[in-house]
């Protein structure tokens, strides 16, 4: 499953001119294979073996091409903690309040919203975002541990 997306997203770097280093690719796969929206810091460490030479800007000037060709969505909170998310198809998020955790939540995109915001603000809408917050299944099991 993750082998099929990763060769379609390369198929879609490749179509777009873009070169594969073999850091981009790693920095690709990573995050394919990681459901966990990892910060750019997080995607340095997870490679630095590998790859002794990269430094974080690598990472980032590779997140900011798989970006703009449209195989990674950003998520800022503020500062340089921006995660990222290879799976672009349209999802909410719910945020764990006590380790951070992003999981990825499918609902039926919330368009009703968007436009009675255009009609309430005179906006026209390009996007909306929606967090959920609570604790997760394994932060639940900790805190009745304790
Ligand atoms: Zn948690
Ligand atoms: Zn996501």
């Amino acid at each position: 499953m993750s082998e099929l997306r990763l060769r379609k997203a390369l198929d879609k770097l490749k179509a777009s001119g873009v070169r594969i280093t073999p850091q981009r690719h790693a920095v690709l796969e990573y995050l394919l294979n990681s459901m966990t929206h990892p910060t750019a810091d997080e995607i340095y460490k997870a490679l630095e073996d590998k790859f002794p030479n990269m430094s974080v800007a690598t990472v980032y000037n590779n997140l900011r091409v798989l970006r703009e060709i449209g195989l990674v969505r950003e998520l800022p909170y503020g500062d340089d903690s921006s995660r990222f998310d290879c799976n672009t198809t349209e999802h909410y998020h719910v945020i764990c309040d006590v380790c951070g955790k992003i999981v990825d939540f499918h609902y039926p995109p919330l368009d009703e919203v968007e436009s009675l915001a255009e009609q309430m603000t005179g906006f026209k809408i390009n996007r909306h975002r929606m967090e959920l917050y609570g604790t997760c299944e394994s932060c639940q099991q900790v805190a009745q541990s304790n």
